[in-house]
């Protein structure tokens, strides 16, 4: 496991937990996943959490195959591929829990600074190197090697993502979406773009050297405004060095680039080479020893047992201002009201508080309101509740929420979302009466009961 500690990157936004991650803002969105910033609640440890629809990658025939790189991915602990810790998966959703890292995308460097001198250049191409090499010696390919997949740990050492991902992103791009979501194939071999079968390893060197040509001049090797002049670019490998590139480097990127896959250079012959032997130091690392594969078989299997589900950690909190505002037992409360009846607008909504556990309220008014002839649709801290029969105004129907004022202090929202006014305060008189025990009543407010929110 990664080492890194609690962050100063808060987990902003709502409480969203998916098995013992809480969710944070979103790091980014590629072209098959959104990448979300999570924290383990147990260990502290942060990590991205990359979420996949799940009815698109199963929905085709190749979960075996996906399954299979999955589980190799977990097993790969090498220093410049990303870390794939676990998968989890609800009903709808795939999450790969990954690494994080803070360093950044490699290309937002040459964004921001402008080309690498040769030496830095050198130095990550050592690195993807090795990453692309360790995971072809265990029959893993990346296929979709580009900058946004060169990302960066805060000492500087180029981690690759998205590896073992391929079968995923394959099945994503034939529903259509490559075009769409990720721009041009700038990176991609000519092999791959006449689409007519070809090995993994000669297309991820190809996109190595794409790779490289960029770092070291800050722009593209095969750049052209529509696809048809830019895939007739490509197959022909037409593309010229600028002045400042060594005749080593060239004679290396000339060789990578070489449109026919049999004759491209090969990683072994990459590792050989002159240029590239320069500081080159092979990677030292140990490999994982018992990795158990429980995780992928749960998301992959049948049984819906084993499936996470995304819940709301905690009912949404509210500020002291809003409940006031909300809140009967203080005098603010009675100036609203009277501004109320001064409108003729009569009471739609009702609140009370609770000093009882949010999922406790939540029970309590399921079971009062289901004799009552009320279907419940729960979600999180909310609630629907639907009359079965129509009144006077059509079905009645009303919905609740459970904010956290406190820890130990709920407020209960009961709004009318449809039906007749009046039916619904026999309702709410009737579900009043049920809830008792669980409405916390000060002396203040005890005569009345239940304060009201409106
Ligand atoms: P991807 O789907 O892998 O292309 O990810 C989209 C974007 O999310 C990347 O370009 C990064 O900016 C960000 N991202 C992906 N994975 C991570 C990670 N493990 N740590 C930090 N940021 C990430």
């Amino acid at each position: 496991m990664s080492t890194t500690s609690a962050p100063a990157t808060p987990a902003a936004g709502g409480r969203i937990r998916v098995g013992k991650y809480e969710l944070g803002r979103t790091l980014g969105e590629g072209s098959f996943a959104k990448v979300k910033f999570a924290t383990n609640v147990q260990t502290h440890q942060v990590v991205a959490i990359k979420i996949i629809d799940r009815q698109r990658v199963l929905r085709h025939k190749m979960v075996e195959q996906i399954k299979r790189e999955i589980s190799t991915m977990k097993m790969i602990k090498h220093p410049n591929v990303l870390n794939l810790f676990e998968v989890m998966g609800s009903k709808s959703k795939i999450y790969i829990v990954l690494e994080y890292v803070d360093g950044g995308e490699l290309f937002d460097k040459i964004t921001k600074f402008g080309k690498l001198k040769e030496d830095e250049a050198r130095k990550y191409f050592h690195q993807l190197i090795n990453a692309v090499d360790y995971c072809h010696s265990r029959g893993v390919f990346h296929r979709d090697l580009k900058p946004e997949n060169l990302l960066l740990d805060s000492q500087g050492v180029l981690k690759v993502s998205d590896f073992g991902l391929s079968a995923i992103s394959k099945q994503v791009r034939e529903d259509g979406l490559l075009h769409t979501a990720c721009g041009t194939p700038n990176y991609v071999a000519p092999e791959v773009l006449k689409d007519k079968g070809y090995q993994g390893t000669a297309a991820d060197v190809w996109s190595c050297g794409v790779i490289l040509f960029v770092l070291m001049s800050g722009y593209l090797p095969f750049d052209e405004p529509n696809l048809v002049s830019l895939y007739r670019r490509i197959n022909r490998a037409d593309f010229s060095f600028p002045s400042w590139f060594s005749s080593g480097s060239k004679k290396l990127i000339t060789r990578i680039l070489d449109p026919n896959p049999v004759t491209r250079m090969s990683i072994s012959q990459i590792l050989e080479n002159d240029w590239f032997k320069k500081g080159y130091k092979p990677p030292r690392f140990e490999e994982e020893e018992d990795v158990h594969l429980q995780d992928v078989d749960a998301v992959f299997g049948d049984s819906e047992e084993l499936l996470v589900t995304e819940r709301k950690e905690k009912p949404e909190s509210m500020n002291a201002f809003e409940f006031i505002s909300r809140s009967k037992s203080f005098n603010l409360e009675n100036l609203f009201q009277k501004q109320m009846d001064i409108q003729g607008i009569s009471k739609r909504e009702t609140c009370f508080t609770s000093k009882s556990p949010a999922n406790e309220i939540m029970n309590k008014i399921e079971e009062t309101a289901k004799p009552l002839g009320f279907n419940i649709d729960k979600k999180n801290y909310k609630m629907k509740l639907k009359g079965d029969k129509s009144g006077r105004k059509g079905h009645l129907s009303v919905s609740t929420e459970v904010f956290e004022v406190a820890p130990s202090l709920h407020m209960v929202e009961l709004k009318k979302i449809n039906g007749d006014t009046l039916e619904y305060h026999k309702f709410y008189n009737t579900i009043a009466s049920g809830l008792k025990d669980i409405v916390w009543t000060t002396e203040q407010n005890s005569e009345e009961n239940r304060p009201e929110c409106e």
